[in-house]
């Protein structure tokens, strides 16, 4: 069924007793869960709110995000998730884009709000965790009853997540209740055995993120799993919980899973109730991959996907034949394909992965484009955006993912780059990624990211930022002459600069703007 709500009820129906969510060690039951997400629901209604109003829900991974999230689907809401370490200036933009009338947030973060709403359409502020000027308790708003699902249309929004406004201002991407749905049931079924109701997921990526929300949260809610909330990244506190719990599948961005092989007392985790991992966000160095696996003896299964694609278009399943280093191929109900700037199809490679320090990448790469029931409605609001993000081709609406990829004969799929990071130094391209992986070999390497900078002969050249990992004995001029020793000499790093962490972003990517602009600063 295509309502999110529906899914839930019938998992309440066959599994009402089981553990729906895990907190710090409690537990609520999908019984219990199903009336406080049906009291939050009537307290919606009792405002007079209900179809199409957007309820933004501005909290890290803690209960009261799935029932507000789920509460707001049952009165025929809206959800416009707001990322809890935004302050007042971005939420501002967020807040009066979507015209939201309800903010669901912690106590400490009411003042943010409060310092915005005069130019929004607030109308209630809900607070967690405790009582703020402005806010009504949660436990006071909530309205005991249990409301009707809403009767809701395939395509009408349920959710609206905004961009992070790396490439501009943050943009409102419309997903539907069928976007949603066609992929948290994918999300299960490209898994052996599907998510069972034995499954224990740990809940570290944000549910304001559409990874965290759809793959990790819904897909568990939909099958009678159990979804542990943890609210902050850290990787000691993660592999507590997951001893500790016994949970059964993590899903993580790579910058996770590179954490926890750099614990200092890493070999000594016991993830033994593991069963297998997913990971995305951006693409895993493999050697961060083969580390985990062989560690604990658990297989990391890749994704790939975006906000607008709800998220998953493509992923390296098992049930495939998984290839290390592919996103694997695109998944059931979805089309992809890889073109050229003519729109016209890339052909394929004979098997993947190509070396891509010797193939010729041209006339092989190109931009990933899909379509399916997964792909958004559109921006909110942007015809232009709109009009950027899709081609009609053959009666088929196909969106631009922004990604330079490849494919194979057998139908894996390969990402080289974002087409944004891509560095031309003297005429030549070089990906990024292709440098990063060669860094993340090297055994004084704990992380690493790299940037195109300005150079007046080249137009642009290749720096390395790289966090050493604390017993290393290299200087930064030994991390040159290795990438020189191994790749293409207009592909090696002309700079590298040490540095203690890279920025990141809360779904764990490198913030390479941030990187650019310091060197722009440093000028
Ligand atoms: P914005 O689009 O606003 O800049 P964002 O990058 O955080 O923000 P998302 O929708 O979270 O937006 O990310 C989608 C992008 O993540 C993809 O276009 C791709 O570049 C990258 N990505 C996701 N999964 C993978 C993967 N497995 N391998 C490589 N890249 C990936």
């Amino acid at each position: 069924m295509t309502n999110i709500v529906t899914n839930i009820a019938e998992t309440v129906e066959s599994h009402g007793n089981n553990a729906a969510i895990g907190f710090q060690g409690e537990e609520t039951s999908y019984e219990e869960f199903w009336a406080q997400s049906g009291a939050f629901a009537a307290a919606l209604e009792e405002h007079g709110l209900g179809e199409d109003d957007r309820v933004a829900i501005y909290l890290p991974n803690v209960p009261p995000f799935p029932i507000a999230f789920h509460g707001t689907l049952r009165a025929g809401g809206v959800v416009v998730p707001m990322n809890p370490q935004y302050k007042a200036r971005e939420i501002g933009h967020l807040l009066a884009d979507s015209e939201a009338k309800v903010v669901v947030t912690l106590a400490d973060l009411v003042p943010f709000v409060e310092e915005v709403r005069d130019d929004t359409d607030v109308e209630h502020v809900v607070s967690v965790g405790g009582d703020a000027d402005g806010a009504t308790p949660f436990e006071e708003f909530l309205v005991h009853a249990d409301p009707e699902i809403t009767d809701r249309a395939d395509d009408d929004v349920a959710v609206q997540p905004y961009t992070s406004g790396t490439t501009g201002q943050p943009k409102g991407v419309q997903l539907t209740h069928e976007n949603l749905t066609s992929n948290a049931t994918a999300a299960s079924e490209l898994i052996p055995d599907g998510i069972r109701p034995d499954d224990k997921q740990l809940g570290v990526l944000p549910l304001f993120h559409i990874y965290g929300m759809t793959v990790v949260m819904n897909a568990t809610l939909f099958n009678g799993g159990t979804y542990y909330a943890v609210p902050e990244w850290d990787a000691q506190n993660a592999v507590s919980i997951i001893e500790d719990e016994e949970l059964t599948i993590m899903h993580g961005v790579p910058a996770m899973y590179n954490d926890v092989i750099n614990q200092p007392d890493a070999e000594s985790f016991d993830l033994s109730s593991l069963r297998l991992c997913g990971v995305g966000g951006s693409g895993i160095p493999t050697e961060v991959l083969r580390t985990f696996e062989d560690l604990y003896d658990v297989e990391i299964y890749e994704g790939y996907g975006l906000t607008e694609t709800s998220p998953i278009t493509h992923f390296n399943s098992p049930i495939d034949g998984r290839r290390v280093g592919s996103i694997g191929k695109t998944v059931p109900g979805v089309d992809s394909k890889v073109v050229d700037e003519n729109f016209e199809e890339v052909t394929a490679v004979e098997s993947g992965p190509i070396d891509e320090d010797e193939a010729d990448l041209d006339g092989i790469t190109g931009e990933i484009v899909v379509s399916g029931p997964n792909v958004m409605n559109g921006y909110y609001r942007l015809p232009e955006a709109n009009e950027e993000a899709f081609t009609e081709a053959d009666g088929t609406r196909w969106f631009h993912t922004g990604d330079v990829g490849y494919h194979d004969e057998d139908g894996f799929f390969y990402v080289v780059d974002r087409e944004k990071h891509v560095i031309v130094t003297g005429g030549y391209n070089v990906y990024p990624r292709e440098v990063e992986e060669l860094l993340f070999e090297h055994d004084a390497v704990a992380d690493a990211a790299v940037v195109g900078i300005e150079d007046e002969r080249r137009g642009e050249t290749v720096k390395a930022y790289v966090v050493p990992t604390p017993e290393a004995d290299v200087s930064p001029e030994e991390i040159k002459e290795y990438c020189l020793e191994n790749l293409a000499e207009y592909k090696h790093p002309r700079e590298v600069e040490f540095v203690e962490e890279l920025p990141r972003t809360t779904t764990g990517k490198v913030q390479k703007f941030k990187l650019e602009e310091r060197e722009v600063a440093a000028e």
